[in-house]
């Protein structure tokens, strides 16, 4: 079979992929599906921050010409990792590494797959640059959603949902006119501690905040779903990626995680996307579009689902919703703040260092104690970032001592 005939795609060729974060949940996920449809794909740049063994292993398979590691020590070992496998890929480094990955003349698609604040300088350059971006870090958006927008208004670049949720909003818009839209439901499974007692929340532990019900995927994404500040980026994400106002952005806790979300027409009628809970049906749908391509991914098996369940998030229990939309409705560098304080809080709360009901507490003290700035540069942005981090360390030190 000719490489570019696969999949009906006769005459299409091969897109040239950078992917940024490939050795984490979602850029594993990625390779496996360029290992689905090898003919599609040329993979040209990787990137890890730390985990040298896998960036090996993964040049050793997929022949990338460069790959970007998150410091120079890493740089050394992944250089030693490959001698004398004939992999040559140039090493670069650090966030200018990560850029330079992003806007490489020989690639076409990017996919945003680093965890955080880090993501965001790529994505933009990436956009800039006029590549087409699947976008998997929704932290570019709540932080730099306004940058990111004048980037698209103003270059040739391209942004593709991967985030489940969004992607599902992103298919039931296909073929609608944006001015129908009259509001968006977004779905949360609610995460571990949906129906734990609220007084108990302060016993979490980092293991069962870790242990997702639905999903698996990076741990700060995973703790982020069991305080719901993921729903909340999500909500500002959304507002970002469909242009649409916060009051027509509705959160609706789903435990089953088979309704990805929802859009209601100014007709009355609703569409939503269903599927089983498989991040690898929005990656390929963000890299095949406007195509669909036959996959074997797990089929949703009507007999085994006998109800689908909605309910309302509980506000009180989960407070970091609340603060993602105080932080939107403030504008300027408040979300900023709040993805920064949520970082360093999830660190925090990863090494122990401070408990599970601390994390909102410190955004929340972040938001409270931080004047945001209206209409950011970059550099603003990454000023707010830096102090809101510094904010949150500083208040967990009484706590180690
Ligand atoms: P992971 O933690 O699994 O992976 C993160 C990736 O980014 C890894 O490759 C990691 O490298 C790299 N990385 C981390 N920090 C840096 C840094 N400072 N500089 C350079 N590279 C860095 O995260 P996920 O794959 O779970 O999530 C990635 C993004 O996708 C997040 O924004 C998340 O919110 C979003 N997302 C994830 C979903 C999921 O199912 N996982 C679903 C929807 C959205 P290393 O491995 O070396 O640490
Ligand atoms: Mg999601």
């Amino acid at each position: 079979m000719d490489r570019h005939s696969r999949n009906g795609e006769s005459g299409t060729p091969p897109r040239d992929l950078a992917i940024l974060g490939s050795t984490g949940s979602i850029g594993t996920q990625t390779l496996e599906i360029i290992r689905l449809f090898p003919d599609q794909f040329d993979v040209k740049a990787l990137t890890c921050g730390s985990n040298v063994e896998l960036l090996a292993r993964q040049v050793k398979e997929f022949r990338p010409e460069c790959v970007a590691v998150g410091a120079p020590e890493h740089a050394a070992t992944l250089k030693n990792a490959l001698t004398d496998t004939g992999a040559s890929a140039k090493i670069v480094v650090g966030e200018e590494g990560l850029c330079e990955s992003a806007t490489r003349p020989d690639v076409d698609v990017v996919v945003g797959a680093v965890v955080g604040f880090a993501g965001l300088r790529p994505v933009l350059e990436a956009l800039e640059a006029g590549k087409q971006v699947a976008l998997a870090n929704k932290e570019t958006l709540v932080v730099g959603g306004t940058l990111v927008q004048e980037a698209l208004e103003q270059g040739a670049g391209r942004l593709l949902p991967v985030d489940s949720e969004h992607s599902a909003i992103f298919q039931c818009l296909v073929g609608e006119a944006e001015r129908t839209v009259e509001n968006i439901v977004l779905t949360a499974s609610g995460g571990p501690f949906r129906e734990r007692a609220a007084e108990t929340f302060d016993e979490i532990t980092v293991s069962e905040a870790l242990d997702h019900p639905n999903w698996s995927m990076g741990a700060k994404i995973t703790v982020d779903s069991a305080t719901m500040m993921n729903k909340g980026l999500e909500v500002i994400e959304a507002k970002r990626l469909f242009d649409v106002s916060l009051d027509q952005v509705q959160v609706l806790v789903h435990p089953q995680s088979i309704v990805h979300s929802m859009v209601s027409f100014s007709d009355g009628a609703v569409k939503a996307q269903l599927g089983v809970p498989d991040m690898k049906v929005p990656i390929q749908y963000a890299l095949s579009f406007p195509a669909r391509w036959e996959a074997p991914h797990e089929r949703l098996d009507w007999s085994e689902v006998s109800r689908l369940d909605f309910e309302q998030p509980d506000p009180d229990k989960f407070p970091c919703l609340r603060l993602a939309y105080d932080a939107i409705e403030k504008g300027g560098t408040a979300p900023a703040i709040l993805n920064a304080a949520n970082e360093a809080a999830v660190d925090l709360f990863l090494d122990e260092r401070i408990g599970f009901t601390d994390i909102p507490r410190a955004i929340e003290h972040a938001l409270g104690a931080l004047s945001p700035t209206p209409a950011p540069s970059l550099e603003e942005l990454y000023a707010a970032d830096e102090k809101a981090r510094r904010y949150v360390e500083e208040l967990a030190l009484p706590a180690s001592n």
